[in-house]
């Protein structure tokens, strides 16, 4: 199998996503937020290209306003003064950089990099192909290197996310890959927050790239399966906010139904049932919430005047004790090992090991699903959540 780090994250995020986009190669409307980043990310590899002869800070803007003006009518912004503001963040953006971060005090070896860095699978036999695009990689002296990847978030995360970065790994094997005689060399990842101009800076162990190895690999196995399965559920969460997907998506495509008047849906039964629902859905929790609050007053009552048993004109109620005792497991060991019932008390069960499974390294993770899956199960529930949401919120 092919594939980018930019898959790997899609299908981590969303398996119908992942599905649409990289497999049957749907071509969705770019975000704002992800135009801004791409002129950004221009304007700044053409700042780098003119090595030696850089351009001015005017150059490099009239190149991003160049491009603002050519592309900017294909994307959908909420106002004129959302279109504005974005565009002055770039320029914004972009003076920051030239200004702090001088390009003629670099040695840059790639811009845009492109890097293919075989994955062998020792297992399946299989020989995988990681791709991808580094921003900028510079030479700091002879023995430094510096994998750089620019970002246009508002937020810069905390130092844990680039040293868990899996991005960030990719690029450091890809470099690998395209340049072997790095091997050895110190390498150094950055992340480079523009909004902010600020970095995080980070590095890989040949340890911790050979675990990011097997990971990707139960990435790729994970991703074999659904297509097996064929089976691409849609997982929602905030990043659904992201909006294109959302209209090919199976957890919004009812609301564009409605919409769009595309379907003819008579789902007046359905809506009844949907109300009952939630009104009982939401009694029950406002009931489980209310009794917590009368346990403790009663109980209170009853612990004052010291009575065991309250009488009403509907029935009554019996304070319960119940003792619960706490051991030191450790200290009980030797007593339950020497009547052979240690073993059984530990016995595992497939919820706790369900629970327990993502804090477990990505090898025993492969090693589990490889060895002891027996089958997937799946089970249908409703969530709900009490926030309407009409068809005219779409954008
Ligand atoms: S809107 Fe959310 S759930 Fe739907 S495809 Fe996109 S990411 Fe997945």
């Amino acid at each position: 199998m092919r594939i980018s780090y930019s898959a790997l994250e899609l299908f981590e995020r969303c398996p119908y996503v992942f599905k649409c986009v990289v497999l049957d190669k749907l071509k969705l409307p770019k975000t704002k937020e992800a135009f801004l980043g791409t002129a950004v990310h221009e304007a700044l590899n053409f700042l780098f290209t003119k090595n030696p002869l850089f351009p001015t800070l005017d150059e490099v803007v009239n190149f991003y306003n160049k491009t603002w003006d050519e592309r900017s009518p294909k994307i959908a912004f909420k106002d004129a003064y959302e279109k504005e503001t974005l565009h002055a963040n770039g320029i914004s953006m972009l003076t920051r950089f030239y200004k702090k971060y001088p390009a003629w005090n670099f040695t840059t070896l790639g811009l845009e990099t492109r890097f293919e860095a075989p994955l062998q699978d020792l297992k399946t036999g299989e020989t995988h192909t990681l791709s991808g695009i580094i921003d900028r990689v510079d030479k700091i002296d002879d023995d430094t290197y510096e994998i750089i990847d620019y970002k246009t978030a508002r937020r810069m995360p905390a130092q844990e996310h680039a040293d868990k970065n899996l991005q960030l790994a990719i690029y450091h094997m890809g470099v690998l890959a395209r340049w072997p005689h790095l091997a050895g060399k110190k390498i150094k990842l950055t992340l480079h927050y523009l909004q902010h101009s600020e970095y995080l800076t980070t590095a890989r162990s040949s340890d911790e790239l050979e675990l990011t190895k097997q990971k990707i690999l139960s990435m790729i196995q994970a991703i074999q399966d659904h297509q097996k399965r064929d089976d691409w559920p849609a997982k929602s969460s905030p990043l659904c906010a992201l909006n294109p997907y959302n209209k090919i998506c199976p957890m919004w495509s009812y609301l564009y139904a409605k919409k769009e008047n595309t379907l003819s849906l008579d789902d007046t039964t359905a809506q009844k049932t949907l109300t009952e629902y939630i009104a009982l859905k939401t009694a029950t929790q406002e009931n489980t919430a209310r009794i917590k609050e009368l346990q403790v007053e009663l109980l209170g009552y009853m612990r004052d005047k010291k009575f065991e048993r309250l009488f009403g004109e509907e029935g009554y109620v019996t304070r319960n004790l119940r003792e619960q005792e706490i051991y030191d497991l450790e200290k009980a060991r030797p007593a339950l090992e020497a009547i052979q019932k240690w073993e059984e008390l530990l016995i595992a069960d497939h919820k706790k090991l369900e629970k327990f499974l993502p804090s477990l390294p990505s090898q025993t993770q492969k090693r589990l699903r490889d060895e002891a899956l027996l089958r997937k199960r799946t089970t249908e529930s409703l969530l709900m959540r009490r926030k309407k949401i009409k068809p005219e919120d779409l954008e």
